[in-house]
């Protein structure tokens, strides 16, 4: 029977795409659907954010549809009572569902916290120094409109930023942040930025291209503490190395918000655990988008956010009520500025064929021009891909990876003519 209310908690990109498509595909009048979302906003696109920050969108620019589903901003949703079919806001307001969709996605990890100093300990009298904590002015993440806000008007008042993490994020972010005019530093834990989608090669391209807009890198540098009274003043890394800063952006990855499903005492790993009707452990409540896990991934991507919410959409409107999600390919697209990425599939080479078979590579790097490309092969699978610069050939890739198509005799072509495949 399709569920006629259906209560969303969350109105972020996954709750978005659920009521638009939901609405789209049921009868006028059949659905009732509700997003109850924390930020003062009406649904918006987050991956725009460093758009935001450049000045490039304004925040009305990002906002996303949502078919005519009902939004209630600014209304926190602290308790699911699923035997009940019941939910909570933080202003006491409790409604009644007939489905439950968790839309939470996932927040920033904290920030790395000192070590207690030594002076904190008690000493031989058991007197103890007031407890430090981290600086919190001059300290940024950037995973909502706020947050895009706060870190605006913070840049005027410093010259010199640092982005701890050199993932996709901290990439776009330095870069954007020295296109503000500040003295960047980029700060990452692992040998070369990017590590979980790129290789050594790859990484150095990208690291050129942040150099070339005056970023600097620093890689095997693992911070410890922010260093600073009220306000960020440095950082200190595991070496023992401090380095000077006004500004610090933490990029440092994020977790699913499960905190409302593991009290409701859903099944909860690393995200809220669905299966591929995308149904929790508790009858009539569902999860998509960031804070989800399915089959043991936790993909942390709007593409596979919208692929979640469409075959839930289908399914809870009756229109497609067999729809099953099998799950999103690995793939990574940052376009930042002239810094052009793509990783697909297995692009480290990570994995190992199931049978044994070794994976061939084919490779094409044009360091003058910022260009490195490569395909990973397993007989006559593509398994992987990168392309940094030049992303000739990325669109037939993705096809030829997602469909599991045998490539062409000689793969090059793939790499170097636009629309090959046809
Ligand atoms: C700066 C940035 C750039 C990105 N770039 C890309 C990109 O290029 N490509 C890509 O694929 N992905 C990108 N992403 C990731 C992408 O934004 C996420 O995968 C996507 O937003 C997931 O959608 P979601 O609805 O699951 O979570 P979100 O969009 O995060 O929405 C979750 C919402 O739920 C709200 N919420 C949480 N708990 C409650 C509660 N108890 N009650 C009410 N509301 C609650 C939150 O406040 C939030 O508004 C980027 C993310 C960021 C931050």
């Amino acid at each position: 029977m399709t569920p006629r209310r259906i209560a969303v908690v969350g109105a972020g990109m996954a709750a978005a795409r659920f009521a638009h498509q939901a609405l789209a595909l049921a009868g006028p009048g059949e659905l009732d659907i509700t997003l109850y979302g924390r930020e003062p906003h009406a649904p918006y696109n987050r991956a725009l954010l460093t758009g935001v920050l450049a000045g490039r969108y304004g925040a009305t620019a990002l906002g996303l549809p949502t078919g005519g589903a009902a939004v209630r901003a600014g209304a926190e949703v602290t308790d699911i009572d699923p035997a009940a079919r019941t939910l909570r806001t933080a202003t006491g307001e409790a409604a009644r569902y007939d489905a439950l969709v968790l839309a939470t996605g996932a927040g920033p990890l904290p920030a790395p916290v000192p070590p207690p100093p030594a002076a904190d300990r008690p000493d031989a009298d058991g007197h103890r120094a007031p407890e430090r904590h981290a600086p919190r002015r001059g300290v940024h993440v950037l995973r909502s409109l706020a947050d895009a806000a706060r870190l605006t008007e913070d840049v005027p008042l410093a010259r010199r930023a640092t982005v701890v993490g050199g993932g996709a994020l901290g990439v776009d972010a330095a870069r954007v942040l020295a296109g503000r005019g500040l003295r960047v530093h980029l700060v990452h834990r692992a040998p070369h930025l990017m590590d979980r989608h790129l290789d050594a090669g790859a990484a150095a391209v990208v690291r050129r291209g942040l150099e070339a807009v005056g970023v600097t890198v620093l890689t095997g540098r693992e911070v410890t503490a922010l260093l600073g009274g009220a306000r960020v003043t440095g950082l200190a890394f595991a070496d023992g190395g401090r380095h000077a800063t006004d500004l610090v952006v933490l990029a440092c990855g994020v977790r699913p918000r499960t905190r409302l499903a593991r009290a409701a005492g859903l099944t909860v790993r690393d995200g809220v655990v669905v299966d591929d009707t995308l149904a929790t452990s508790a009858p009539g409540v569902y999860a998509i988008g960031d804070c989800a896990e399915h089959r043991g991934v936790v993909h942390g991507r709007a593409e596979a956010a919208w692929a979640q919410a469409d075959v839930l959409a289908a399914r809870l409107s009756g229109a497609r009520p067999g729809a099953r999600y099998a799950g999103s390919p690995r793939f990574l697209r940052l376009s930042a500025g002239g810094l052009q990425v793509a990783a697909i599939g297995d692009s480290t080479g990570d994995s190992t064929g199931g049978d044994g078979s070794p994976t061939d590579t084919v490779h094409l790097a044009d360091a003058t021009r910022g260009s490195y490309k490569k395909l990973l092969l397993r007989g006559d699978r593509l398994v992987g891909a990168l392309l940094v610069g030049d992303l000739t050939g990325v669109a037939d890739l993705t096809a030829v990876h997602e469909r599991s198509e045998p490539v062409p005799r000689d793969p090059l072509h793939l790499l170097t003519t636009e629309g090959a495949l046809q």
